[in-house]
């Protein structure tokens, strides 16, 4: 394949932002704030899928991967407790088997190791990928800076965590470790019950991600950005009088363009043509339920370690997301995970209501917990941004700014090979 050829000047290349989620939209605004003619497109609305209802956490501290060397002598508890928050459905686990594989070979000591460095440089970047687009957006409104909690129930779990904080620690991850009255001081409102916990000092949320993406969405219009509703079946090379690329969208018809940037999140490797049929991509699912008005009760996104959720205020309500279910892309949400959020909710909160809103989404994952941000394995004028697992919010913005340095022939400020397209080779 040809290395990639010098772009045209920014305004004379057409790039297409395949997918409005959080990462689409990021990559959509770094484009066009250097210059170049940009369209997105989606079949549905900005921000409507996975980008929706997550945690609402900037996690920057988040480099220690789901894969754990513990993992596997966890597994029969996670799995068949009735209480869990881990479930992989065996029709899927029978006929994913590699991927489920490769996840666990990925759960080695040294291997988790390498991951977490590498995650932890690129989380390192967060700000300057994300900053720009509050900025340009501005949506300042949008965000609070009060940490992120983890709280432990048990001191056994702290003290197997131990590790883990090490390695954050070591990322240069900064926290403060917490007692029970600490966690009583800084969130009241919480039953008593956790014994120890970690506050992520740096760590900002998001008041409502859907609102995000949706302010910028409309910052992007407003800039001469283009937008089509339509979902994109397959790209092939095809010199048009558009551009290099022809784009065959559902509604039948064809859409040119210089580049195209798919950032399908766990629905990328749905479009035909691009070169990522081959790549091991899966999805996590996972699960929000919220309870409107309720968001006074925390001052801050709070992570129970043991349930493997978040308690977040958003400007809506009380949220309570996680869990991970394994299970693919087309099944109906499993109602046993959305009755596991609200037993937890109302075990950490005396919530006087039922939950109003329930939620599923879909984690995008390879199997070594990090995403794939490069030229396509096919061809220098289609790249990827996809694979951000449980950080897409957080390192969207960073994405963003590595796929336009891309474009723009230069070579980005984060090490990338990391990233690489063809590790799974
Ligand atoms: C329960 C839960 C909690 C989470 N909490 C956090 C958190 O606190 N912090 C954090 O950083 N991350 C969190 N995440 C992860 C984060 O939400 C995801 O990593 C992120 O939303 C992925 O964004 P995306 O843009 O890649 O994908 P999506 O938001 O899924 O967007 C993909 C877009 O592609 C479109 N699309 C699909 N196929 C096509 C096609 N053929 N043509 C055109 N468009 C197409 C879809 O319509 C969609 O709009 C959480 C996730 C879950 C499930």
């Amino acid at each position: 394949m040809q290395g990639p050829l010098p772009t045209k000047s920014p305004n004379d290349t057409h790039i297409a932002i395949v997918g409005a989620g959080i990462v689409g939209m990021s990559c959509a605004l770094w484009l066009r704030k250097k210059g170049f003619k940009v369209t997105v497109l989606d079949g549905n609305s900005p921000g409507t899928i996975t980008s929706y209802g997550n945690a609402c956490i900037i996690a920057d501290y988040a480099c220690v991967p789901v894969n754990a060397p513990n993992l596997i002598s966890r597994l029969p508890s996670l799995l068949f407790s009735a209480n869990r928050p881990l479930s992989i459905d065996p029709f899927h686990a029978i006929t994913h088997l590699p991927w489920l594989m490769a996840f666990l070979r990925h759960c080695k000591a040294p291997e988790v190791e390498r991951i977490t460095n590498t995650l932890g440089k690129l989380l390192l970047e967060t700000n300057s990928g994300l900053d720009p687009l509050i900025e340009m957006t501005s949506s300042q409104d949008l965000f609070k800076k009060e940490g992120c909690m983890y709280v432990y129930q048990s001191s056994v779990s702290y003290k197997k965590a131990k590790a883990s904080n090490q390695s954050r620690a070591d990322n240069h991850v900064q926290f403060t470790q917490l007692d029970s009255n600490d966690i009583m001081d800084l969130e009241p409102n919480i039953k008593p019950g956790f014994d120890k916990g970690l506050l992520f000092n740096n760590a900002r949320q998001v008041l409502n991600p859907k609102h995000l993406v949706d302010r910028y969405f409309q910052t992007f219009v407003e800039n001469q950005g283009h937008y089509l509703h339509q979902h994109v079946l397959n790209v092939e090379h095809q010199r048009t009088s558009g551009g290099n690329l022809s784009l065959a969208l559902a509604n039948g018809t064809r859409f040119a363009a210089d580049k195209a940037v798919i950032c399908c999140g766990a629905f990328s490797k749905t479009i035909q043509g691009i070169g990522a049929n081959k790549l091991p991509l899966d999805t996590e699912r996972g699960y929000h339920v919220q309870f409107k008005n309720q968001q006074s009760l925390l001052n801050r996104p709070v992570g129970w370690a043991e349930a493997g959720l978040y308690a977040t205020p958003t400007n809506e309500g009380l949220r309570f997301a996680g869990t991970v279910e394994i299970a693919g892309l087309s099944k109906p949400a499993n109602p046993r995970n959305i009755a596991y959020l609200n037993n937890k909710a109302h075990q950490m909160f005396a919530l006087d209501e039922s939950y109003s809103s329930d939620w599923l989404g879909y984690r995008p994952t390879f199997p070594d917990s990090l995403p794939v941000i490069d030229y396509s394995p096919n061809s220098h004028d289609i790249l990827f941004a996809f694979g951000h697992q449980h950080i897409g919010l957080t390192l969207a913005g960073i994405t963003g700014k590595i796929i336009a340095e891309l474009i723009l022939g230069n070579k980005p400020e984060v090490d990338i090979s990391g990233f690489s397209a063809r590790r799974f080779e």
